[in-house]
C-alpha cells in the first residue's frame, strides 16, 4: 500500500521524463513539468466507496498527489469547497442547472491555497528551506500561510496594485516582502535574479514547479464527486496562468484512467477580461501559444498575466473538450458581481464574477444550452476586493431622528 502513487514527472512538450523524487524546476525544454501517477497502484486503495469514510479535505485523493509521508502534510483544513447551486441567478440568465464551487471558503480566501497546501508540503518534504514567488497576491499570500507552518523561509514579490489585504497576510505570516511597481512579470524577473543571487530558495513561480498544480487540480475531483460521479456539460474557470484549468484537466484525464468517468468530458472555457485576453486572442487566432498582451489591467487582478507559461496546455484543455475561450469586460464583471450577490447571498471575487458574466455570454450564444449543467469556479471571496463594491450610503445623526433620511 501507498500513501501517494506517484511515479514520475513528465516534459509536457516531449514527453521526457524526470525524477519525481529531486527538486525539479521546468523541463529541459523550458516547459511545465507534469506529475505522473501508477493508477493502477493507486485504484487498490483510492476508490469511490474508500472516499465516502475519508476527511472533508484535498488530501483525501493522496493516492494521486505527490506527498509521499503523511507526516509531511502541511495542512489548514483546506478543500471539499461548497458546490452551491444559483437557482434565482441561474433562472435570471437563462441557466437553471447553473452551479458554483465556492472558493471563497477556503484557508486564505482564495484557491490558491490549494497549490500552497500541496506544493508547500512537497517541497518540505524533499528538503527545500525556502521558496520564493512572484504573485499577483492570493498566491503569496497562500504560500506565506503555508511556509509560515511548514518552517520554510518566504520571500514574496508583488505589484503594488495588487489587493491590499494580500500584503498583510504575507507580512503577518512572516514573509519577506517585495512591492512592484510594475506587473507579475516584472516581479518574475526580480525573484528570479534573488534565487540566483541569494541561494538557499526555490523558485516556486506558477508552473515553474510541478506540485502547485497538484494542488489545484483536487477541484476537478471534488466537484465531479460533488456530482455523484457525473461531469457537468460546461465548467468556466477565470484564467490567469491557467494552472486551475489544467489542473482540472487534468483530473478528468486520471478519473477517466481511474475508471470513475467514461470518455464524455464537460467542455471546459477559460475566461479572461478584454483588458488581457492574450489566451482568447491566441484561441480565436488558432494559435497554440500566446502572445504577451500589452498594457494589461483589469479589476480581476487576479488573472492580469499578459503572458503565461502554460498557455499551450490551456490552449490544448480548451480544445480537446470542445470548449471556448472567452473575454469580458471589467464593467460586466462587477455587474454580475453585485447582482450574485443580492440574488444568492455570496458575496464572490471579480475573477469567478467574470466567469458569471461568460456564462451569460455563451447563453446568450447558444454555447450554452438551457438545460446543461454549468459549474463556474469562484476562485476567491469578495472579502479579499472590499473597494469593488462601492458603499454610498448617510452617516445618521445620533439623536434619533430618521425621517430626514432618503
Ligand atoms: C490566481 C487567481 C486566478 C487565476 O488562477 P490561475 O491558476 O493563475 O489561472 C483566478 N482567481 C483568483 C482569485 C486568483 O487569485
Amino acid at each position: 500500500m501507498s500513501f501517494s502513487a506517484l511515479s514520475h514527472l513528465e516534459c509536457s512538450r516531449t514527453g521526457e521524463r524526470y525524477d519525481a523524487d529531486a527538486v525539479q524546476g521546468v523541463s529541459q525544454a523550458g516547459v511545465p513539468l507534469l506529475a505522473r501517477y501508477d493508477t493502477e497502484l493507486a485504484g487498490r486503495t483510492l476508490t469511490r466507496e474508500a472516499l465516502t469514510t475519508r476527511p472533508a479535505t484535498l488530501w483525501r485523493y493522496h493516492e494521486m498527489l505527490p506527498v509521499r509521508d503523511p507526516a509531511s502534510i502541511v495542512s489548514l483544513g483546506e478543500g471539499m469547497t461548497p458546490l452551491l447551486p444559483l437557482p434565482r441567478y441561474g433562472a435570471r440568465i437563462g441557466v437553471p442547472g447553473l452551479l458554483m464551487k465556492d472558493e471563497g471558503l477556503i484557508p486564505t480566501g482564495s484557491f490558491k491555497a490549494r497549490g500552497a497546501a500541496v506544493g508547500v508540503s512537497r517541497a518540505a518534504e524533499l528538503g527545500v528551506k525556502g521558496v520564493a514567488m512572484p504573485t499577483n497576491g492570493n498566491a503569496g499570500a497562500a504560500w506565506a500561510v503555508y511556509a509560515a507552518r511548514a518552517g520554510l523561509r518566504c520571500l514574496i514579490a508583488m505589484p503594488v496594485a495588487a489587493p491590499a489585504i494580500t500584503r498583510t497576510e504575507c507580512v503577518a505570516a512572516g514573509a519577506e516582502l517585495w512591492l512592484v511597481d510594475g506587473l507579475i512579470g516584472d516581479a518574475g524577473r526580480l525573484i528570479n535574479a534573488a534565487v540566483r543571487e541569494r541561494g538557499g530558495y526555490q523558485e516556486v513561480s506558477t508552473l515553474k514547479e510541478p506540485y502547485r498544480l497538484e494542488g489545484k487540480k483536487t477541484m476537478g475531483y471534488e466537484l465531479v464527486e460533488q456530482l455523484g460521479w457525473q461531469v457537468p456539460d460546461v465548467i468556466l474557470y477565470p484564467t490567469g496562468g491557467g494552472v486551475g484549468l489544467i489542473g482540472i484537466h487534468k483530473a478528468l484525464r486520471e478519473m477517466q484512467e481511474l475508471g470513475w468517468i467514461g470518455d464524455r468530458l464537460p467542455r471546459l472555457v477559460a475566461v479572461q477580461a478584454t483588458g488581457c485576453a492574450p489566451i482568447v486572442r491566441a484561441y480565436e487566432q488558432g494559435a497554440d501559444v500566446s502572445e504577451p498582451f500589452p498594457d494589461a489591467a483589469t479589476v480581476a487582478f487576479g488573472i492580469t498575466v499578459p503572458k503565461a507559461l502554460g498557455d499551450f496546455l490551456v490552449l490544448r484543455a480548451v480544445r480537446e473538450t470542445g470548449g471556448t475561450a472567452i473575454a469580458v469586460t471589467d464593467e460586466a464583471t462587477l455587474a454580475e458581481q453585485r447582482r450574485l450577490a443580492a440574488d444568492e447571498g455570496a458575496f464572490i471575487c471579480p475573477e469567478g464574477a467574470a466567469c458569471l458574466a461568460a456564462a451569460r455570454d455563451l447563453r446568450d450564444t447558444g454555447f450554452i444550452g438551457a438545460s446543461d449543467r454549468v459549474v463556474v469556479l469562484n476562485t476567491g471571496t469578495g472579502l479579499k476586493y472590499p473597494e469593488t463594491i462601492p458603499v454610498e450610503v448617510p452617516t445618521l445623526p445620533v439623536d434619533g431622528r430618521i425621517q430626514n433620511v432618503r
